[in-house]
């Protein structure tokens, strides 16, 4: 606010020295123009008060030439005289047409030249009387007389004259006196206040440049005293306008090389990372933005940066350049990257308890069975029939098969939880696989129900993981064998919708009660419904996993004593979505 004040005043005080110092010289031209007119009227008025005289002086002349030639009688004097006579005419008429401006001039010269004829006159008279007669002295003495009178009465007039002008001179003087004296009051107020006003405006800008620098070494100071970059530049990266010293510090190259090429910081950028950054860097012109790169050292470390931009924008509310702060996050990468591996190993180990903890438990069930069927062959072997010892044999083999079943099924899921379970999609033929299963299925289950395998269309290109998909259709399809009746039917559906394949299959088994549909899909989960018929409650869980990774969904359809629909449907190529 102050600073805004400070800047009103330099730019008014500017303003204001101008106006007077424009003043000063205005009035100081106006007033020595009124000096020059003024001296120019004074000489004026001597110079008509000389043309008067002038007109006298000739007059006297001819008076002076006509005595002498009185009382000397010398012809010479006769050519002063008519001299004299024949300019006063002139003279007077150049007096008359210099005091055309002044009307009382006017007025008394048109007095005095009756007066001078007269006087002319006179001495004409005087002249010719004595060349007729020399001795008529009496005759001349009146003349004489005559024409001092006359002489008397012009002068009159013309100290009448001369006192006017010189009063007029008087007052000139007196006026051109004061003008000059105001004259030099305007000057030295006008000079003395631009000059005081400038330099109070001088003063100001001092102590502004002297703040502005002082901030902008502090700014400099804290700036090159950060660990982050901070830069700015214009819109186009095409100009660095300004890089700290942190630069140096995490990029090991110097600011000069920055400021010669703005664009030399992508050298060094990760390979992998390079694309993405000159992305960022088009996309984001104008807008804030935030992005995660490496970049690699001259002696081939790989550091990991931090970048933050945001537009800069001019008065007109036009973003005109870009600023950024980048700063080192190697450290905290790699502490990221150790808690995420420990996060994961202790994850693994969690899962190995709980699966060692479930299985053991599981395991429990089909090793008595065996453990039980062999002490009672071993104690009644004898009294048995063959029928009944082949029972229990029976009972050991399918209790060894479950867990057989069991340990392949934990060492699935250990390697899906652990991210160790590979999806590995390749070109494939639907059709052909899903006949070859039914045909396995068929005799290592010794299926009695009826298995019906439709497709809609042949031949369709698909990028599928078999090992996977095998899984998939052997869990559904055992199910469907366990949980149905002899005889029945078994539909193994396969249709194209759009870009995915979807498989249905169908049984008319004893189907899902409601509650169990939410857990079918927990580890080691048995439907309340599924009696004697043997299981490890992990098939689905299998299923669930190889559908995820194939970036499928699976969903069932259930009726108590009515049947089951599993759907799984599956894109047919995971390298493209859609
Ligand atoms: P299990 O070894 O018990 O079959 P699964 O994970 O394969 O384990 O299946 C979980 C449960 O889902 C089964 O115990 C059963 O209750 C139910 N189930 C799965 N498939 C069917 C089906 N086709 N008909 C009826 N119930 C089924």
């Amino acid at each position: 606010m102050k600073w805004l004040v400070e800047r009103k005043t330099i730019a008014g005080g500017f303003g204001l020295a101008m106006v007077i110092l424009t003043l000063v010289n205005h009035f100081y031209y106006t007033d020595t123009v009124k000096v020059f007119e003024r001296q120019k009227q004074v000489e004026k008025s001597y110079e008509v008060l000389q043309k008067i005289r002038d007109v006298l002086t000739t007059l006297r002349d001819a008076e002076r030439a006509r005595r002498g030639y009185i009382i000397t009688g010398k012809e010479s004097y006769l050519g002063t005289y008519n001299n004299a006579i024949q300019k006063i005419d002139e003279k007077f008429y150049l007096a008359l047409s210099f005091t055309s401006d002044n009307i009382r001039h006017q007025e008394k010269l048109k007095i005095i030249k009756p007066l001078i004829d007269q006087r002319v006159a006179l001495i004409k008279q005087s002249v010719a009387l004595y060349k007729q007669n020399k001795n008529d002295v009496l005759t001349q003495v009146t003349l004489t007389d005559k024409g001092l009178i006359l002489h008397d009465e012009i002068w009159k007039i013309i100290a009448q004259m001369e006192a006017e002008e010189q009063y007029i001179l008087r007052q000139k003087a007196v006026e051109s006196k004061a003008n000059l004296n105001q004259l030099n009051l305007i000057k030295n107020v006008g000079l003395w206040s631009s000059f005081t006003i400038l330099f109070i405006v001088y003063w100001l800008l001092n102590k502004q440049l002297t703040k502005r620098q002082q901030s902008e070494e502090k700014f400099r100071q804290i700036a090159d005293n950060i660990n982050e970059i901070f830069w700015i530049s214009d819109l186009e990266l095409e100009e660095i306008l300004y890089v700290n010293q942190a630069y140096e510090k995490i990029w090991q190259k110097t600011c000069q090389s920055l400021y010669a090429n703005p664009r030399s910081f992508l050298d060094n950028i990760y390979s992998d990372d390079r694309e993405r950054v000159i992305d960022s860097i088009k996309l984001n012109s104008k807008k804030e933005s935030d992005i995660e790169y490496r970049i690699v050292l001259p002696d081939g470390s790989i550091r990991w940066l931090w970048e933050r931009r945001f537009p800069v924008k001019n008065a007109q509310g036009e973003v005109y350049r870009r600023a950024g702060v980048t700063q080192d996050i190697t450290e905290r990468k790699q502490g990221e990257e150790v808690s995420r591996t420990l996060a994961k190993e202790r994850e693994i180990n969690d899962l190995k308890l709980r699966f060692f903890s479930m299985a053991s438990h599981e395991f429990r069930t089909p090793l008595s069975t065996i453990l039980v069927s062999a002490q009672l062959l071993e104690n009644s072997s004898k009294e048995w029939t063959e029928e009944k010892k082949l029972k229990n044999l029976h009972r050991i083999k399918s209790a060894a098969k479950l867990m057989t079943q069991l340990l392949t099924d934990i060492l699935t899921l250990t390697r899906a939880e652990s991210g160790n379970l590979e999806f590995n999609p390749q070109p494939l033929n639907l059709e052909k696989l899903c006949n070859s299963v039914v045909e396995e299925i068929e005799v290592s289950y010794n299926a009695k129900q009826n298995i019906f395998f439709v497709s809609q269309c042949q031949n369709k290109l698909v990028y599928m993981d078999e090992k996977l998909l095998h899984s998939i259709f052997t869990n559904l399809l055992s199910n469907a064998i366990k949980y149905s009746q002899e005889n029945s039917d078994i539909h193994f559906i396969l249709r194209y919708e759009g870009e995915n394949a979807i498989f249905q299959i169908k049984d008319q088994g004893i189907g899902i009660i409601p509650e169990d549909k939410q857990q079918l899909y927990d580890f080691f989960y048995r439907g309340q419904n599924v009696g004697d018929a043997p299981g490890t409650g992990l098939g689905l869980v299998i299923v669930k996993k190889c559908v995820d990774l194939h970036g499928g969904n699976i969903t069932v359809e259930s009726e108590v004593q009515i049947g089951t629909t599993f759907t799984v449907t599956i894109p047919l190529n995971p390298f493209v979505s859609y």
